[in-house]
């Protein structure tokens, strides 16, 4: 298990880039996250980088100056191309000495004047997808999302019998997963309302966002093998913010008896930057603490590390800016801050589990944590949660209310590590998660 702190993650690190030192940078010296970019209307095939502060490096750059040497140089080679599979594929030992000498070139006293064309502000380039996603889960893992929506339906019985004892997933679709900025188009699809006879097609009336973790896999597993759950964090590249977007008539109508199809697999947003494995280790935490009434997990969905350090101390955030808002300059209403330390289960247990019947995971294949919510009401992680199936509203400071989200709307999710109010912690961001809505197609 890699829980050892290293060099890398010394609070007291600093930067020649100053702006990776204030206090409110999301990407400070020990974040160091990944990603691929591209200059601002460029034809160009996407690069590899690391943020730091409001700058990127670029890691092409970093091997034309021959500042990179043994298996982080092989790390960086590994990532021309414009996705990071084939570096995701490398494994641990190879990420973490490229995070290791790429730390070392940005810390404060390192810098030489002649290095400096290895940065490219932010604000010039537009982040691309990290990876190839080739096959795409999403899990169910908030116990708290999942009594709330159960709730809707089963007043008297929310949670299914199975819910303590397996991580619940469905496999999703990755053509549709996009990167945050792109548009996403409201679907069209069968909808049979509570008090019609016969279906109709039509315009999703019932639009909604979930909060969630999305996590990148790494070299993964052979057909017929099994990860168990010490060797999981060998296999986790890292993570980064997931919208899963859900039509809620279209999923109400067609769940049955297969679960979610096409109101899931029409859009799925993620945020750009992947923070890695390695750079989350000092939020580790206790993974979730189950009431004495429930169930042990079978022994493979556990181990005495992973009790101790298997869950992750994430703040998550989620805020909706409507049209109206963007117009009059009025910014983004908050509408949740889940907490991703609730969670029933931990990101370990959701990947072996995953491979114990011998399903086999490769180097980008992705997996979502399901809807992050916590147990108080402003911690929710979807809208259905929020206004109880369109019950009540949310009411903006615009003066415009909303039971699901219309045209126009756009969806901002945030996450971090650490807070502002606490200097023995480093505070990481993981960039934003974002997207408007735009109008069905015309039938
Ligand atoms: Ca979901």
């Amino acid at each position: 298990f890699m829980s050892n702190l290293n060099a890398t993650h010394d609070k007291n690190l600093k930067s020649w880039v100053e702006t990776a030192n204030h206090k409110q940078s999301e990407f400070p010296i020990q974040n160091l996250p990944f990603g691929i970019f591209k200059l601002i209307g460029s034809e160009d095939i996407g690069q590899a980088c690391i943020g730091i502060g409001d700058q990127i490096v670029v890691l092409e750059r970093l091997l034309q100056h021959s500042i990179l040497i043994g298996k982080a140089k092989v790390a960086a080679l590994k990532s021309r191309g414009g996705v990071l599979n084939p570096l995701m594929e490398l494994g641990q030992d190879y990420w973490s000495d490229l995070r290791k000498q790429v730390s070392n070139f940005l810390k404060f006293d390192s810098k030489t004047a002649s290095h400096s064309d290895v940065l490219i502000p932010i604000a010039d380039v537009e982040m691309c997808m990290p990876a190839q996603i080739g096959d795409y889960t999403d899990f169910y893992s908030s116990i708290n999302h999942a009594t709330n929506v159960g709730k809707l339906f089963r007043p008297d019985n929310p949670l299914l019998p199975n819910y303590k004892h397996i991580p619940i997933a469905y496999h999703g679709r990755s053509s549709s997963i996009r990167v945050s900025g792109y548009p996403t188009r409201r679907p069209i699809g069968q909808i049979k309302n509570a008090d019609a006879v016969e279906p109709v097609l039509g315009a999703c009336n019932k639009l909604d966002y979930e909060t969630e973790l999305g996590v990148f896999v790494g070299p993964g597993n052979n057909l017929g093998e099994i990860i168990t759950i010490d060797q999981v964090d060998e296999h986790i590249f890292g993570c980064c913010i997931l919208n899963d977007w859900s039509a809620r008539d279209i999923q109400a109508w067609e769940y049955q008896p297969l679960g979610p199809f096409l109101a899931k697999n029409f859009a799925t947003t993620i945020s750009p930057w992947i923070i890695t494995n390695e750079a989350l280790i000092p939020y580790r935490c206790k993974s979730h603490t189950r009431p004495s009434s429930d169930p042990e997990p079978l022994s493979y969905l556990n181990s005495p590390t992973h009790e101790k350090l298997g869950g992750l101390d994430i703040n998550f955030e989620v805020a909706i800016r409507t049209e109206k808002m963007r117009k009059e300059n009025i910014s983004a209403q908050i509408i949740g801050k889940p907490p991703f330390q609730d969670m029933y289960w931990t990101i370990y247990q959701m990947l072996t589990h995953h491979t114990i019947n011998g399903c086999n995971l490769r180097p980008g294949d992705f997996y979502g944590s399901g809807t992050i919510s916590g147990s108080q009401k402003n911690q929710l992680g979807s809208l259905l949660e929020v206004t109880e199936g369109g019950k009540t509203d949310i009411v903006f400071s615009s003066g415009e209310n909303r039971k699901f989200l219309e045209d126009g709307d756009e969806v901002i999710m945030k996450a971090w590590c650490g807070d502002d109010n606490n200097d023995d912690i480093v505070k990481i961001g993981f960039g934003e998660c974002r997207s408007i809505i735009i109008s069905a197609l015309e039938l």
